[in-house]
């Protein structure tokens, strides 16, 4: 019924599918890159560790690991360009989009606001909204680019590794392969290409790095272009709508009133269907919420129009405690996830038979844990994730 109050619905599910989407196609082409290029310094290694020590062999061994790191950097950094203007223009569109069919569904259910808003348009570009994603397209590149640079020193990491590896053998020798600690070896082949931190000090993978970068630039473009959209049309307050998985920077957001042409505090504004007068609280801008944590990485709300008058607002719900228990659960979810990738990843990159054995039984270690833990929580398992190359080889 087209008088009916409306209960604000967001583009949650296909803002996630954009950014799912997206990242997977970006970290798949640096996680082949970087399998490819482990599989082949382990080659060199097990070749190089075959030769007597001083041989030509042996000393060729890091030449070979250099130049094989410094080839796949290249080879990255030139793609780094190309994927985020792809990637940037790609996400930008689809929010536009969303906002579009959000406005033409509004417009459907309450015609009356065609006579306030501006009738939806297939894609007014502000120079704001364009210049924002410009800034966030070049972020994207930098961070492309940042990744494949810190490829380039993992020809001598793998080489000091594979030395270490083999000192510890001369060590070890006698000595059963079950007693012998995980060595560096190891440590290098499980972590994959390493050595990335962000600006809040936290350490991160070259996937998971990659992934971060991606899904952060994803999504702000997306949201961006999906505000921008809106408020052409007329759009001026907007709310966040409660979310099947919340998380506690962004609930105090949700059913909150947020412009950015209405200063904060209390506003009384004409109804968006009449010409009754209608008094709610206007909480902020969408800068000082983004700014307070809404939109953080991996976040996928998006902003919903407030129609004064006329949209419902659910009561705020309280962030529970078995709102954190299934956000927690979720996140072990993924750190259980990540040891079945590492020991895949250790088990290919064996140098020795005994060591592969070994990672192959740590693979199916990792593997139970994550089966205890899917069958103990109800959540769902995603065997993509748990594949080394992320289901996208
Ligand atoms: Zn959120």
């Amino acid at each position: 019924m087209a008088t009916q109050p409306s209960r604000p619905a967001d583009d949650s599910a296909d803002l996630a599918r954009v950014v799912d989407l997206l990242a997977a196609q970006v970290v798949a082409q640096y996680v082949s890159a970087e399998q490819d290029l482990i599989a082949e310094v382990a080659d060199y290694a097990r070749r190089g560790l075959a030769a007597p020590v001083g041989s030509a062999a042996r000393l060729d061994m890091l030449r070979r690991m250099q130049i094989a790191a410094h080839r796949v950097a290249a080879e990255l950094r030139s793609r780094a360009t190309p994927l985020a203007r792809r990637v940037t223009d790609e996400a930008r569109r689809s929010g536009a989009a969303a906002a579009l069919r959000t406005l033409t569904r509004l417009t459907g259910a309450h015609p009356s606001l065609l006579r306030t808003l501006t009738a939806p348009q297939p894609e007014p570009v502000t120079a704001h909204a364009l210049s924002s994603v410009i800034t966030m397209r070049l972020d994207l590149q930098r961070n492309l680019e940042d990744a494949a640079t810190r490829v380039t020193r993992f020809g001598d990491d793998a080489y000091r590794a594979a030395v270490a590896r083999a000192a510890e053998s001369e060590i070890m020798h006698g000595i059963a392969p079950a007693a012998a600690q995980r060595g560096a070896w190891d440590e290098l082949t499980s972590q994959g290409i390493t050595g990335f931190q962000d600006s809040r000090g936290r350490r991160w993978n070259l996937a998971s790095y990659v992934e971060m970068a991606t899904r952060t630039a994803v999504q702000r473009a997306y949201n961006e272009a999906h505000e921008a959209r809106m408020a052409a049309a007329g759009i001026s307050f907007f709310t966040v709508a409660p979310h099947a998985h919340p998380c506690p920077l962004c609930r105090p957001w949700e059913g909150r009133v947020l412009s950015s042409r209405y200063p904060s505090g209390e506003t009384t504004t004409q109804s968006a269907l009449s010409d009754v007068m209608v008094t709610f609280e206007v909480a902020g801008t969408v800068d000082q919420a983004r700014a307070a944590g809404l939109f953080h990485p991996n976040c996928t709300h998006t902003l919903v129009p407030y129609l004064p008058g006329v949209t419902r607002m659910p009561p705020a719900p309280d962030w529970t405690s078995a709102d954190e228990r299934a956000y927690r659960d979720a996140q072990r979810l993924r750190t259980f996830e990540r040891a079945v990738r590492a020991a895949k990843q250790r088990e290919q990159a064996a140098l020795t038979p005994s060591d592969r054995a070994r990672a192959r039984a740590d693979v199916r270690k990792a593997q139970a844990r994550v089966r205890a833990h899917v069958a103990a929580t109800g959540l769902l398992r995603r065997p993509r994730r748990e594949q080394l190359d992320l289901g996208n080889g």
